[in-house]
C-alpha cells in the first residue's frame, strides 16, 4: 500500500543515492584530472629538443625559460634546471697569480646564490659554476688610461678563444685574473658580454665576508649579464654601466660591495641576462 509518507521516503532515498553517485563520479573525475596533469607535466619536462621545436607554440617549452642565456637543450645536456639561472665561468690565471682558492669559490657561489633575483622555480638567486681554472704561461697586463680606454679587447681576443673555450665559447664567461694597471679601477668587464679581467692580487677584508677577487669577479660578471642600465636607473654622467649603490657601484664603503642594488635586482629578475645577439656573437 503506497502511503504518501512511504512515497516521500522513497523519493528522499532516491535523491540521496543520486547525490552519492554524483559524489563518486566527481571523486573519480578529480583523480583522473590529477593523473592527467601529472602525466602531462612529466611528458612536457622531458620533450626532446628536436620534437619540442616542432610542437605548436601553445604547448612548446620555452627555449630559455629562466633567461640565463643557456638554451633548454643545453640545460638538459648539462643536467641544470631551465627554471633557475645558471652562470658558468672559466677562470684564466696569469702566471704570477694563484687560482681562486676553494674559500674564494665558496664565497663566489654564496654571493650569487644569495642575490634576490627571481626565477621561474620561485627560488631566488643565481647558481654559479666554476668549470675550470686555466693557468697561463704569461702574465698579461690590462692597462687602463686616464680616459678609460684600455687594451681589454686585445686581451679578450688572446684569451677568450675557441681554442681555450671550445664549445663553451659564448656560453661560459671567461674571467682573467692578472695585473690591472690603473689608478682608478681594479678590473674591466664586457658590458654586456662574456669576458672580464680582474686584478689577481687577493685582499681579505676584516669587515665584509667577501675577499677582493670575489667582489671584483662579481662586479665584472654583473657587467657581463646586466649590460647597460636604462637612463632612469643610473648616473648617466658616470656612464650607464654602474649603479649608485651595491656591488655594481664605485662606492668607497666596502659594505656596499656585499649586495646588489634595486635596479640590478629589478633588471635581472624581470629580463634576465643579456644574451649575445647576432650582432655581438663574434665579440662575446
Ligand atoms: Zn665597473
Amino acid at each position: 500500500m503506497a502511503s504518501p509518507l512511504r512515497s516521500l521516503l522513497a523519493t528522499i532515498e532516491a535523491a540521496v543515492h543520486a547525490i552519492l553517485d554524483l559524489l563518486r563520479l566527481a571523486g573519480a573525475l578529480a583523480i583522473l584530472l590529477v593523473l592527467a596533469v601529472t602525466i602531462y607535466s612529466m611528458a612536457i619536462s622531458s620533450v626532446p629538443p628536436q620534437l619540442n621545436r616542432q610542437l605548436p607554440a601553445q604547448v612548446r617549452q620555452p627555449i630559455d625559460a629562466d633567461h640565463d642565456g643557456l638554451r633548454l637543450s643545453l640545460e638538459q645536456q648539462l643536467g641544470t634546471s631551465d627554471q633557475h639561472k645558471d652562470l658558468f665561468v672559466v677562470v684564466f690565471v696569469g702566471h704570477d697569480y694563484r687560482p681562486l682558492t676553494s674559500a674564494e669559490q665558496a664565497q663566489l657561489t654564496s654571493f650569487w646564490a644569495s642575490m634576490p633575483v627571481a626565477n621561474p622555480d620561485g627560488r631566488d638567486g643565481i647558481d654559479v659554476h666554476v668549470l675550470r681554472q686555466v693557468p697561463l704561461n704569461t702574465t698579461p697586463v690590462l692597462t687602463i688610461d686616464e680616459s678609460g680606454s684600455s687594451n681589454f679587447d686585445t686581451l679578450r681576443s688572446q684569451v677568450y678563444t675557441q681554442r681555450n673555450l671550445g664549445s663553451w665559447r659564448c656560453r661560459a664567461h671567461g674571467v682573467l685574473l692578472t695585473t690591472v694597471d690603473s689608478r682608478t679601477v681594479s678590473g674591466e668587464g664586457a658590458t654586456p658580454g662574456h669576458f672580464a679581467v680582474v686584478e689577481g692580487t687577493p685582499v681579505t677584508y676584516r669587515t665584509i665576508p667577501y675577499d677582493s677577487r670575489v667582489i671584483g669577479v662579481t662586479h665584472e660578471l654583473l657587467h657581463n649579464v646586466v649590460g647597460q642600465f636604462p637612463d632612469s636607473y643610473t648616473n648617466v654622467t658616470a656612464g650607464h654601466a654602474h649603479t649608485y649603490s651595491g656591488v655594481l657601484s664605485h662606492a668607497q664603503v666596502p659594505g656596499e660591495y656585499t649586495y646588489i642594488s634595486g635596479p640590478t635586482r629589478t633588471i635581472l629578475s624581470s629580463r634576465g641576462f643579456v644574451t649575445p645577439s647576432a650582432n655581438t656573437i663574434n665579440a662575446c
